[in-house]
This record gives structure tokens, C-alpha cells and sequence, in this order.
């Protein structure tokens, strides 16, 4: 589609909307009187979370048996579609549709919390703060990555991390936030997650590490910054990497709550909660660590549920995606053996890291003193054991002639092949081995990018049902400022 093409379908798009919504609007004032607004508002994000992620989860969990038997989303009572395409491409990033989910407003992409002149717009956090509402954010990625900061920040370029920092520090609207830490520049300016953190300190917000210390925020006065356990983490393990004792999505939740209905019981709050590592997953490619962040980002709805048993009248919870991440299809050759993917138990970040100390190379991937090149029955066994190939994976002899061949280059040559992809680096024999045991369970990933695939918007509790005409992202913040009164 050329450029004139898609301004033109843009266009028609916001004539559309002004079409439908202004006279259903109208329809319903006149036949049935505005439904109760709900008190506290739950808007449960899934970065790079489309509908194959969501149902390949499921299936595995229920062939499995490792894993929630439905996802608790996809039984919500009211489940439809929205569209996601930014103002410069049919294919949004992350910062685009952040925009749009938090502001209502396309926009192009890589752009926070600006319309596509580049006009600061505000958020729906915003406006729950201006009606005196609590307001809070919670993400498993850095506290002002791009979905996050398009709820409180205006920048033109997504990367501009520290301008992002710095504004959380001064949107005296969000009463909440947590995440892994502050992304920040400090390759080029020395200023790192540590230097923003005694910023908010300075500027009287409370900065705690680690559920541990997340007690007690029920009472706490004034603005409260929640990281991981681990301060030199800007963001939180992924789910199947982490250990007792790491920070996790819901112990973000249960804070967030203890804190916000803490403070604004009686007048209600909004709380955005971001699931921000499916999407890592996705780009990497890597089917069971993309299982174990949706299932991980389902524990935190439950959470969010045990509160809406506590609250069913006044709670509205809304759970979508800002874009569908790796292009993945569900079945190989009309076959689906999630089972084969059982037996991995790390991401593939991590199993890189094993395979760096296999052969013998520092995270530069250069040797380590007095290094021991592995033999390739040590390779094999290897893959064996983290990714079950000729253990519970079968390989047939073009595929074995082919790892053959890139351990030859990597260890015979000494040239080594990378794949990389948006957030990491992998080894191309550990890249292609995953990808392997995937395509063999039935996950196939087409490319490590976003796609322009539309995604499902689930919603439970108060007025659910007025969201059935949500066709579009702009317009979820749109029917929340409305349906809630801000
Ligand atoms: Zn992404």
C-alpha cells in the first residue's frame, strides 16, 4: 500500500469513527439511562501478545498439564477484536500503540505520548488523576519503556530514556509505578538506573526493591517507585528464567493494589499493568519462554481477579495487546505436539549463556583464557539437554548435516554465526536449534518482527459489555474516559 493509500484508509478510519460512535452514543442516551461507572479500573496490557500466543499458551498448558487450563482471559464474557495500525504503517511498534492505548490518538511510530505533529497529548492516567483517582503502572520491562511512558511521558523518539526518567519523576499524576528499573543513556551520559532513582528520592517518592519491601505501602505517604529485587536489573527475569526470591508481575500487582486501594478505596483508581517480555519472547523467537511469560502474565490477572471477587460491581478489568510479536502460526503439517517443548526450562537468552561457557567464550564472545574447544558430541549433548533434540526431538539427517555444518564453522573455523534479534544475540546453533524444536512442536515463528495482525481486547465486571463496539486501539482510553467518568 502506498502512502497516499493508507493517509486515505487513515482518514476514513476517523470519519468511521465519527460516524458510528457519535449516533450510537445518542441511540443508547436515548433508550437506556448511562450504566454505573466503575470505581476501579484494570486496563492488563500483553506486549506482543496476539491471539496465537495466547491460544498457544493454552494449548500447551492443557496438553501439559504445566501450565492454567484456560488462560483466564479467554473466558472473560465479553471478548472482541481491535485493529492496531499506526499513523505511518500498517504495522505499529510499540511506542505507537502505546500512544494509542494510553491517549486515544494515532500516531507514527516510535513516538510517546505525541500526536503525530508532535504535539504532547494526554493520557488516560492523566485524566483519572485530574477526577481524583489513584493512578498506577506496573511492567515487567523498564518503568519508562515505551508502553509504560506513552501513560505518563511525551517524547518524539521512544529511545530518549532519560527525558522519559525524568518525566515520571515530575508526573505528580501517577501515584503508583513499578517495574525493573529506569532504562536510562548511561553508556553516553554515566547516568544510570541508580542516579534517576536518588532523583525521585530527591524529589520525595519512595523507591523500594523486592516484594520484601513492598509491605506496608497500604499506609505509606506520598508517591511510590516499586523495582526489582536486583537494582542492577532494569527489568525483571523472564518468567521461566527466574528463582525464588526475584521479582515477579504479581508481586507488582499485589503492591499496586495494597497501595492504591490503600489510598483511594472510597473514590476508586485506574491501574495499567503491563506484561512487557511475551514481546521479547516473540522477537527471539522462542516458543516456550513466550508460553511462560503469557502464563505469567495470566498469574497476574489472577491477582487482579481475586480482587474483583472482593469488588465485582465497581471493578472493570480490560486486557489486551499492543501488537502481535514474531508473526507465530499454531501447526505443523495439521499436527501441534506442544509436549515436546516440555522439557525446556530456560529462555533462550539463558541457554546462550550456558552455551558461551560450553565453548569456551566470554559474553564479548571472545575466548577465555586457556579455553577448551567442545567436540561435537559435546555440542550435541548440549542441545539434548536444554533443548531435547534427539532426546524427545527427533532430527532427521538434513538437519543433523546442518548443525554439523555450524559447529564447523564456529569451532573448526572459528567463525562464528549470530542471529540477532531486537533485544539479544544468540549463537546461531542455539537460534536455530530452538527454532527447530518449535517448528517440530507445532509453533512456527515467520520473521523476529511486529506484525499487523488484530488483536483480541477481553473485558470482565462493570459495563464489560459497552466495549462490544471497541473496534480499534485509540478508542479503549476513549470508552474508559467516558464509561468511567474521567
Ligand atoms: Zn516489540
Amino acid at each position: 500500500m502506498n502512502r497516499s493509500t493508507f493517509l486515505r484508509r487513515l482518514a476514513a478510519f476517523a470519519l468511521l469513527s465519527a460516524l458510528v460512535l457519535i449516533p450510537a452514543e445518542a441511540r443508547k442516551k436515548a433508550s437506556n439511562p448511562e450504566p454505573k461507572a466503575p470505581k476501579y479500573v484494570f486496563y492488563m496490557i500483553g506486549d506482543g501478545m496476539g491471539f496465537n500466543e495466547v491460544y498457544g499458551a493454552q494449548n500447551y498448558n492443557q496438553v501439559t498439564g504445566d501450565g492454567p487450563e484456560y488462560i483466564n482471559f479467554t473466558q472473560f464474557p465479553v471478548r472482541t477484536v481491535i485493529t492496531t495500525f499506526s499513523a505511518s504503517s500498517l504495522v505499529t511498534d510499540s511506542a505507537a500503540a502505546g500512544t494509542a492505548l494510553a491517549t486515544g490518538v494515532k500516531t507514527y511510530n516510535g513516538a510517546i505520548g505525541v500526536d503525530n505533529d508532535h504535539n504532547p497529548v494526554n493520557s488516560v492516567c492523566y485524566w483519572a488523576h485530574q477526577k481524583g483517582f489513584g493512578t498506577g503502572i506496573a511492567t515487567t520491562v523498564g518503568v519508562n519503556h515505551a508502553t509504560p511512558a506513552a501513560f505518563f511521558g511525551h517524547a518524539d523518539n521512544r529511545n530518549e530514556y532519560d527525558k522519559l526518567a525524568t518525566q515520571l519523576i515530575e508526573a505528580d499524576f501517577v501515584d503508583f509505578a513499578a517495574g525493573g528499573g529506569f532504562l536510562n543513556e548511561a553508556s553516553k551520559t554515566g547516568r544510570d538506573s541508580k542516579y534517576f532513582e536518588d532523583k525521585a528520592r530527591e524529589a520525595g517518592i519512595a523507591v523500594f526493591h523486592g516484594k520484601d519491601q513492598f509491605r506496608g505501602l497500604a499506609s505509606h505517604k506520598g508517591r511510590v517507585l516499586c523495582f526489582n529485587v536486583d537494582p542492577d536489573r532494569t527489568e525483571l527475569k523472564y518468567a521461566i528464567d527466574q528463582k525464588p526470591g526475584d521479582t515477579n508481575l504479581s508481586d507488582f500487582v499485589r503492591a499496586g493494589i495494597d497501595y492504591l486501594y490503600g489510598h483511594f478505596a472510597e473514590k476508586g483508581f485506574f491501574f495499567m499493568v503491563e506484561g512487557g517480555k511475551i514481546d521479547g519472547a516473540g522477537h527471539n523467537d522462542d516458543a516456550k519462554c513466550n508460553i511462560k511469560e503469557t502464563n505469567d502474565f495470566h498469574a497476574a490477572i489472577d491477582v487482579v481477579l481475586a480482587f474483583y471477587d472482593q469488588h465485582p460491581d465497581e471493578t472493570l478489568i480490560l486486557v489486551t495487546a499492543d501488537h502481535e510479536t514474531g508473526g507465530l502460526q499454531l501447526g505443523n503439517n495439521y499436527m501441534m505436539h506442544p509436549e515436546l517443548l516440555k522439557s525446556r526450562s530456560f529462555s533462550e537468552d539463558e541457554i546462550n549463556v550456558k552455551f558461551r561457557a560450553l565453548a569456551g567464550v566470554g559474553s564479548d564472545r571472545k575466548p577465555l583464557p586457556g579455553r577448551t574447544v567442545p567436540t561435537w558430541e559435546q555440542v550435541k549433548a548440549f542441545l539434548g539437554e536444554y533443548i531435547g533434540l534427539w532426546n524427545t526431538i527427533e532430527v532427521d539427517e538434513k538437519q543433523e548435516a546442518a548443525f554439523r555444518e555450524m559447529y564447523h564453522n564456529a569451532f573448526e573455523l572459528d567463525e562464528e554465526e549470530v542471529v540477532e534479534s531486537l533485544y539479544s544475540t544468540s549463537n546461531r546453533i542455539v537460534s536455530d536449534a530452538i527454532m527447530y524444536a518449535d517448528r517440530q512442536a507445532g509453533y512456527l515463528w515467520t520473521h523476529g518482527s511486529h506484525t499487523g495482525s488484530p488483536l483480541g481486547l477481553y473485558v470482565k465486571g462493570a459495563v464489560a459489555t459497552e466495549f462490544n463496539t471497541c473496534t480499534d486501539n485509540t478508542l479503549i482510553p476513549q470508552f474508559i474516559k467516558r464509561l468511567a467518568n474521567y
